[in-house]
């Protein structure tokens, strides 16, 4: 599972990814049209067949395999996600010099002015779009800006083009250059900003996970992992047992030490309790108050029971460093008890069970393990 979201392509690009196909599938179409409608105008069709329907050819072609280019799924790492891009902008840039080519061809060999507007005016506007489609990859976008309007530039000046129409063209190159930067830019800040709103979003889903004090699995989390483990205990028979633990007389440390050493003690208790059951499949999170739970996938109750009796029996033995040189005595009590289908039907079956053996332990004296047991 963590190796293939690590493999996984930043969202980044795969909203590039996205982005620049749904932009893909719409330009094709036009150059089809645009390259037909100017061929009418210039009668290419009686003049150089051959070249007019290869070049027809051509841009129908690219306007197939345009529509044809499809999405990756959301788990494709980068390298596959970076090579459809390469691929895309490919066919872009040959899209691109095709109808530059193609524009300057009919610009020296096409004296009709309907058609010479058609195709300079096809040219500026294929150059605008791309400007504002495409402009993911700066570098990129300008060689298509340039392969589209620089031959239509140089062939209407080689064709004797008025050379106010000419001043004209260059100006409106120097615009879409501007533009091309510009949008490029925007675009750059509306993908920082969602990954600012990713990152919040993350943190945000962390937070409200996590219990504040001690760093460990909120109540909410430990209810619905509960759940889920019950769901998947009952299903494959393997056993699931459940820790509640409440410290001893923790309002007298409270009154006896102040609220902030209480405080420092309940994190040094997450940290013991987090350390002595760290592996996979056990789950330690902070209930409330200082009340703690400990979920252990796979382990019998009379597993447990031992398990929790040595965490308690270490906790006796080793009082709290609270860092200024007081050493507090602390204990806890624990209720264990074992998911049993027939007898607890769900999770919450479980937790009073657990629950029950809690209050037995403290009902017993305190600083004491109790558990329900299996049959009774
Ligand atoms: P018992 O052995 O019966 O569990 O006694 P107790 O004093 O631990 O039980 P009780 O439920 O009466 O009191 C729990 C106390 O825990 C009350 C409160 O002062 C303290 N407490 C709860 N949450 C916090 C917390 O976040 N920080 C601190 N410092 N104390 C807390
Ligand atoms: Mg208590
Ligand atoms: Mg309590």
């Amino acid at each position: 599972d963590r190796a293939v979201s690590s493999a996984q392509a930043p969202p980044r690009l795969q909203q590039e990814l996205r982005e620049t196909l749904q932009r893909l599938r719409l330009g094709g179409p036009f150059y089809v049209l645009l390259w037909l409608l100017a061929g009418a105008a210039a009668n290419l069709w009686q003049r150089f067949p051959v070249a007019f329907i290869a070049i027809s050819l051509g841009f129908i072609g690219l306007a197939v395999v345009r529509f044809r280019v499809r999405g990756l799924p959301d788990d494709s790492n980068a390298t596959t996600v970076r090579g459809r891009l390469d691929y895309i902008w490919l066919l872009l840039l040959v899209n691109a010099a095709l109808w530059g080519a193609a524009s300057a061809w009919l610009l020296l060999v096409a004296p009709e002015e309907s058609a010479r507007t058609v195709a300079a005016i096809s040219s500026y506007a294929f150059a605008t779009a791309f400007a504002h489609n495409f402009p993911m990859r700066l570098r990129h976008a300008f060689a298509a800006v340039f392969l589209i309007y620089l031959p239509t530039l140089v062939a209407m000046i080689a064709s004797g083009a008025r050379y106010e129409l000419v001043g004209v063209s260059a100006l409106y190159l120097l615009y879409v250059s501007l533009a091309l930067r510009r949008s490029h830019a925007e675009y750059l800040q509306r993908l920082d900003l969602q990954d600012e709103w990713r990152e919040e979003r993350d943190l945000f889903g962390r937070q409200s996970r996590r219990d504040g004090l001690t760093g460990l699995a909120n109540r909410r989390r430990f209810s619905s992992t509960l759940e889920d483990w019950a769901v998947a205990a009952r299903a494959s028979g393997t056993p699931l047992s459940l820790l509640i633990l409440d410290l001893d007389h923790f309002k007298a440390i409270n009154d006896r030490h102040g609220h902030a050493r209480g405080d420092e003690c309940l994190r040094e208790f997450a940290t013991r309790l987090q350390a002595a059951f760290a592996s996979d499949g056990e789950l330690v999170a902070r209930l409330g108050g200082e009340e703690f739970g400990v979920l252990l996938r796979e382990a019998s109750l009379q597993r447990a029971f031992t398990r929790a009796e040595a965490f308690r029996a270490a906790l006796a033995a080793a009082p709290m460093d609270t860092g200024d040189g007081i050493d507090l005595a602390l204990s806890v009590s624990i209720g264990v008890a074992a998911f049993e289908p027939s007898k607890h039907h769900d999770a919450e079956g479980l937790y009073h069970a657990a629950d029950a053996a809690l209050y037995e332990a403290k009902a017993s004296g305190r600083n004491a393990v109790r558990l329900v047991p299996a049959i009774d």
